[in-house]
Order: structure tokens, then C-alpha cells, then sequence
């Protein structure tokens, strides 16, 4: 792997680097071991011959921004227009705005392309980080969750049907729907600023005495062992449990809630090993259920549409809508490219359903003075699903 293109000092937020919020927030980041690939980009540049190019960063890296910028313009003969809105994700890219401001490639920094055309040329730039911690700390955690998976398939493979009590407890015990297991390897995932370790951490869990298996999921993600805060699809029936190689718990709450299944965490940063509980998790799932009460008698709802590329769900917006009038109350279809309560609050509805971004109802609801739910949690709400049989995570594909 080449060496940085150049180094710079920053302390990361956003989605690129979400799963590192809890422990990176106000901490200055250990530079000398993250790689910023530029050197593509300016190659690219270059053979193009560009002469306007935006650069869009997450939030984390703005105050950096204005280095990068000098640096690229230093070695090609582009001049570089900062894309300063907040950006969260690829779901995220800058579009029609730039083309009619005469830009002709966007250089896109932190995340992997997803399944989206934004309409305009994109390069993205990884930024990869070189910690590459012990795995000893996470192996009595592993061995734990495997006894776990081993019970589970058990379970599964014995062909007891349970009734709706004994699914409601274990439903509550475990984290999520009992999935339907076909094995007890180990699921080996990670953020994309350490994927380029996953293979060498495979042979370390391998030697150690694991069937590791490295996920390969949908056109949202583009490495395997990827996963995003609203995309777990690599998961498999033959995973019984996850390890998670990151920081902070942005990825892992998602994976969980999404496959019940689990999981560990190894972080890069730290080298410290934990789990990812089921009283967490379980506190998540109390939170949802009162939130889906709250919106027992609401009789009209707010109907959220993400305006951003990887974002817009217009069709499932549309299906809210129309289940909503089945059941006699009102949906207003809103369409933002940002959502935050001073946006929304004030509107006269009861409720609100987000189809933008899934982690904007399941982790930022408490800051919005009305209840903000997820699709599947609407349709709860309205009897069209059952709650004890398991949360469905709200996943764009
Ligand atoms: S939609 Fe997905 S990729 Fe985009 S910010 Fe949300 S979790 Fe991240």
C-alpha cells in the first residue's frame, strides 16, 4: 500500500466514521498510522485534465479540508471547490448542484461507492488506518458467543415450534428474531478503514481454532466484509455470531439489531475487546416498542423522504401513505435533504415515519419532540406486523 499522500491532523465524525463517535469525539486521532489515498485522485486529474473539481469530506475532516485543497491544487492544474454541506455517507454524493456549477469530477473522501448513480463522474478516496491490534482479548468473548451459536442451532435443528409467550421471551432475551442458523462459523466484519486487514485477521481467528467466514453483501457495499449503518446484507445463515473490527457501536448496534445474532468487538484504535450486550440492545428494542405505543392514536403522520441519492426511498414513502389511508388516517409525504427536529417539529401531525436514513429514527429519536418511527415499526403500529416475532432493522438494499 503506497504511504500517505500527505498527513493531516483531524478528529473524525460523520458516517464514514460514525462507528468511531463514542471514543473519537474531541480526541485528536493518531495520524501517523492513517493513510489518505490521494495519489489516485491526482493521478486521474491529471489524465483527464480537469480544471474544476469537488471535493466533498465528512464532517470530521472540514477543518482539514482546506489543506487537502491546496495540496491538490499544488500538484494538478484543478482548482478545487470544497462541497461544505454536511456529508454522512456515499449515500450522500454531490450531484446536479455541482454539474451546473461547471464541476466535471467529484473526489469523494472516506467512504465506497454504493449502488447509486449521482449523474456525475466520482472518485473515492480511501483513507485506510494501520492499527492492527491483538486478537487474544476478543477470544474468550468468541468463545462464548460460539456456545451460544452451537445452543441456538440446536435449538433450531430439533424443529420445536415455540408458542407466541416463549417467542416473546426469547425474543426479549435474545436480542432480536430467532434466526433461522445453519451453522456456527464466525461472521468477520469491519469499518472500511480497516477492511484492508480483514484476510490477515481471518488467518489470526482461523489459527486460533474459528471457522471464520467474511461476509459478501449487496450492491450497497463494495468490500467484502463490509457493512453500513443502514446495510448488513453479507449476514448468512451459517454465521451463528459476528466480530467486529472498529470502533464504537454505530456498526455493531445495527448488525445486531439486524441479525439477532451475537457479536463481538475488536478496536483498532485501543486494542480493547467487548461484546456488544443484550441489555443494550434490549434497551434499543424497549425504546422502539414505546415509541411504536406512543403512535397507537396518532392519526396523522408526517412521511419523511431523504432527498440525497442513496437516501430516497419514494416508493416505500408512497407504501406508508397508502397503508396509513387503509387504516383511515392521514400520511403528508415531506421530502428533505436534511432532517433535524427545527425542520419538522413544528409540523401539526402526530407522528413522524422516516424512509431517509434508517439510523435517523433508531438513534437520534430522542431529539425530536414527536415520535419517529421506521417503516416496519409503523406497520407494527398499525397491526400489519407482529412485534413478537421479531424487529425487522429498517435496511436500504
Ligand atoms: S443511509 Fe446508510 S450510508 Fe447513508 S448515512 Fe445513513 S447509514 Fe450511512
Amino acid at each position: 500500500m503506497t504511504k500517505s499522500y500527505f498527513s493531516i491532523d483531524f478528529t473524525l465524525k460523520g458516517e464514514f466514521i460514525k462507528e468511531m463517535s463514542d471514543r473519537v469525539q474531541g480526541e485528536p486521532m493518531d495520524m501517523d498510522r492513517h493513510d489518505f489515498e490521494l495519489d489516485e485522485l491526482i493521478e486521474r486529474i491529471k489524465s483527464n485534465d480537469n480544471r474544476l473539481v469537488a471535493l466533498q469530506v465528512p464532517e470530521g475532516l472540514k477543518m482539514q479540508a482546506l489543506d487537502m485543497m491546496d495540496a491538490i491544487e499544488e500538484e494538478t492544474s484543478a482548482k478545487i471547490i470544497l462541497a461544505a454541506d454536511p456529508c454522512y455517507g456515499a449515500c450522500d454524493l454531490v450531484h446536479d448542484k455541482m454539474q451546473r456549477m461547471g464541476v466535471e469530477l467529484v473526489a469523494h473522501m472516506g467512504h465506497s461507492q454504493m449502488n447509486i448513480d449521482s449523474g456525475m463522474p466520482t472518485q473515492f478516496i480511501n483513507v485506510t488506518y494501520e492499527g492492527d491490534p491483538a486478537i487474544d482479548p476478543v477470544l474468550p468473548i468468541l468463545a462464548q458467543h460460539h456456545a451460544i451459536a452451537e445452543q441456538r442451532l440446536a435449538e433450531a435443528q430439533s424443529g420445536q415450534s415455540v408458542d407466541s409467550e416463549e417467542a416473546q421471551e426469547r425474543f426479549l432475551d435474545a436480542v432480536g428474531r430467532v434466526a433461522p442458523l445453519t451453522g456456527t462459523k464466525l461472521g468477520l466484519v469491519g469499518s472500511i478503514q480497516h477492511l484492508h486487514l480483514i484476510f490477515d485477521y481471518k488467518e489470526r481467528l482461523e489459527a486460533a481454532g474459528f471457522e471464520v467466514e467474511v461476509p459478501v453483501g449487496g450492491a450497497r457495499l463494495t468490500f467484502p466484509g463490509q457493512v453500513l449503518g443502514c446495510n448488513y446484507s453479507g449476514d448468512q445463515d451459517d454465521i451463528g455470531h459476528y466480530l467486529f473490527l472498529g470502533s464504537g457501536d454505530f456498526h455493531p448496534i445495527g448488525l445486531v439489531l439486524h441479525t439477532g445474532k451475537p457479536l463481538a468487538m475488536l478496536d483498532p484504535y485501543s486494542g480493547d475487546a467487548e461484546e456488544m450486550s443484550f441489555e443494550r440492545i434490549e434497551r434499543i428494542l424497549r425504546q422502539r416498542f414505546g415509541l411504536i405505543m406512543a403512535c397507537d392514536k396518532a392519526q396523522s403522520f408526517g412521511i419523511l423522504i431523504g432527498e440525497k441519492p442513496g437516501q430516497m426511498r419514494r416508493t416505500l414513502a408512497l407504501r406508508m401513505k397508502k397503508m396509513l389511508e387503509k387504516h383511515g388516517k392521514k400520511g403528508y409525504l415531506l421530502a428533505l435533504e436534511h432532517i433535524g427536529p427545527e425542520l419538522i417539529d413544528f409540523y401539526p401531525v402526530d407522528a413522524f415515519v422516516n424512509t431517509a436514513c434508517p439510523r435517523i429514527a433508531i438513534d437520534d429519536s430522542v431529539r425530536y419532540a414527536k415520535p419517529l418511527i421506521t417503516p416496519f415499526e409503523l406497520e407494527v403500529a398499525l397491526g400489519e406486523k407482529q412485534w413478537e416475532t421479531g424487529y425487522q432493522f429498517d435496511e436500504i438494499p
